[in-house]
């Protein structure tokens, strides 16, 4: 089992470095999803890296959101929308455009 890098715990600071658990009211970590970003990761990384906790929270976006279940899952469109909704990160490193 993968163990969360230092940039991990960065991004789940209240779960250890996890995504957290959404069957626990609590802020609970969910040890199945250690967050493995690295620094270079992108502020709203979606798991290019190989990130488990950061995929889960992209999927979880698209469903919320409704990119799934329109036909052709279009990515570029989820990403940018991802990428926006959470403009209020106070995480560096964004792309400064
Ligand atoms: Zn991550
Ligand atoms: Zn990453």
């Amino acid at each position: 089992m993968a163990e969360p890098t230092p940039e991990g715990l960065r991004r789940y600071p209240h779960t250890q470095g996890y995504f957290p658990d959404r069957a626990q009211i609590e802020a609970a970590p969910d040890r199945e999803l250690p967050c493995t970003c690295v620094e270079g990761c992108p502020p709203r990384c979606t798991g290019e890296c190989g990130c488990k906790a950061c995929e889960q929270a992209f999927a979880e976006f698209c469903d919320v959101a409704g990119f799934y279940g329109q036909g052709d899952f279009d990515h570029e469109a989820a990403l940018q929308a991802y990428r926006e909704v959470h403009t209020d990160d106070r995480l560096p490193g964004g792309t400064g455009a």
